[in-house]
């Protein structure tokens, strides 16, 4: 059974009713600095317990399930969740969005205090406003006014606010996935990429890896080079043939991805000798590497070894290869599975848009719960300001996303 239209002009009337709620919740949890201990913050737990509070007011029961993490002074690392019972009991779609953020940068960037909202023309200017405030608040409020609606609900609606999503995910979603069971059948939404016009669903990543080359040589005055071995021209040499050689062997294109096709960049380099009149002896290079799920990593590693062991054979130089960060991708989630459908019909619904479904070359936590066999939307409006200086939500859309959370479990077909 379809909800009756009524239903969901009810619910949009009373999200509209309450904007101004939405909006003083999410000014104040903006007050409170979140910014993630590993980048020099104070953390999510002030943030959390802001969050807990306003949640038990409103009469939900709160699980939080705190992750210890010894290399912060206040202990732990907090996680939050609480949920409204629908008929199937088994199941449960989930909003997640993360608490933490980056922190506010060069301050003279900013045209405000980045943890004194503002707001302006429609917007609200604060650091973590859009990445991943907007959303969490969005997702929140879809709880509330779910809960506040009455509606029979086809199964579970929960939110998930978690930690550490800036620096890795370890105490937050990669925490959860160790010591909370979600079931395969639940089905997840993380609002935590999108597009201006929302219309954008993201259900692939691309497979991330970043790795770093040393060369050795060997280090001598610069006006007699031949004494020695330059370390830097055996690093620039061997990361234009690691460029070319990489781009050759993974020519595939798929179109579901912006950027269509697999992504090899060199980025950052060491410093090396302070001076100029030396010949380095150490040199190092980074690539940031996106590549299409239809490769594997290790399929690239190996052919990155190989390269490498070329490159020594032929200039005998001594080179090595390590590994900063390698996150594979999980599988595609379907864009016929119940997740991907729910959420463009809800689009559809409240928004009267058509959306698209998408690949990304980012990666956010909803490619952990494609790893585990979950499919997963990722999913909001946003102008996609995250970590700049006076990043912003637009109050337009932190209304119309509330709306678009609320009314997916409305459109579940066992209604
Ligand atoms: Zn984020």
């Amino acid at each position: 059974m379809q909800p009756s239209p009524d239903v969901l002009s009810r619910l949009s009337s009373d999200i509209d009713r309450d904007a101004g709620k939405v909006q003083d919740f999410f000014v104040r949890m903006l007050r409170i600095n979140a910014v993630n201990p590993r980048m020099g913050g104070p953390g999510e737990i002030d943030r959390a317990n802001f969050i807990q509070s306003f949640l038990e007011g409103e009469g939900f029961d709160v699980s939080r399930v705190d992750a210890p993490d010894s290399g912060y002074k206040r202990g732990v690392r907090p996680n939050i969740c609480t949920r409204l019972e629908g008929a199937d009991k088994r199941k449960t779609l989930w909003f997640l969005a993360h608490m933490d953020t980056v922190p506010e940068g060069s301050a003279e960037l900013w045209n405000s205090d980045p943890f004194e909202p503002k707001i302006e023309g429609g917007k609200i200017f604060a650091r973590g406003a859009e990445d991943n405030g907007q959303s969490l608040v969005s997702s929140l409020f879809a709880l509330r006014e779910l809960k506040s609606l009455g509606e029979r609900l086809p199964f579970n609606v929960g939110a998930w606010f978690v930690a550490d999503e800036e620096c890795g995910s370890n105490y937050g979603v990669k925490y959860l996935l160790e010591h909370f069971s979600f079931s395969a059948g639940d089905l997840i939404v993380v609002p935590d990429a999108g597009s201006p016009k929302g219309t954008d669903i993201e259900i692939a990543e691309k497979n991330l890896l970043w790795f770093k080359v040393t060369t050795r040589g060997k280090q001598v005055h610069a006006s007699l080079p031949a004494k020695g071995k330059n370390a830097h021209r055996l690093g620039m040499k061997l990361a234009l043939a690691l460029d070319e050689s990489l781009h050759r062997q993974y020519p595939r294109r798929n179109d579901l991805f912006d950027d269509p096709s697999s992504t090899f960049e060199p980025t950052k380099v060491d410093p090396n000798v302070p001076n100029v009149n030396t010949i380095p002896g150490v040199d190092a290079f980074y690539f940031d590497c996106r590549v299409l799920p239809e490769y594997s990593l290790d399929s690239v590693l190996s052919d990155i070894n190989a390269s490498l062991r070329d490159f020594t054979s032929q200039y005998g130089a001594d080179v090595s290869l390590e590994i900063i960060q390698r996150d594979d991708a999980g599988p595609a989630t379907s864009p016929t599975s119940e997740i991907a459908r729910l959420v463009e019909k809800a689009i559809s619904r409240v928004t009267k848009k058509q959306s698209q479904f998408v690949g990304i070359g980012g990666q956010t936590v909803g490619n952990l719960f494609r790893k585990k066999g979950i499919p997963t939307a990722v999913w909001s409006t946003v102008d996609e300001v995250g970590h700049e200086p006076n990043e912003y939500s637009r109050i337009a859309n932190l209304i119309s996303d509330t709306k678009v959370f609320a009314a997916v479990p409305l459109l579940a077909d066992s209604q």
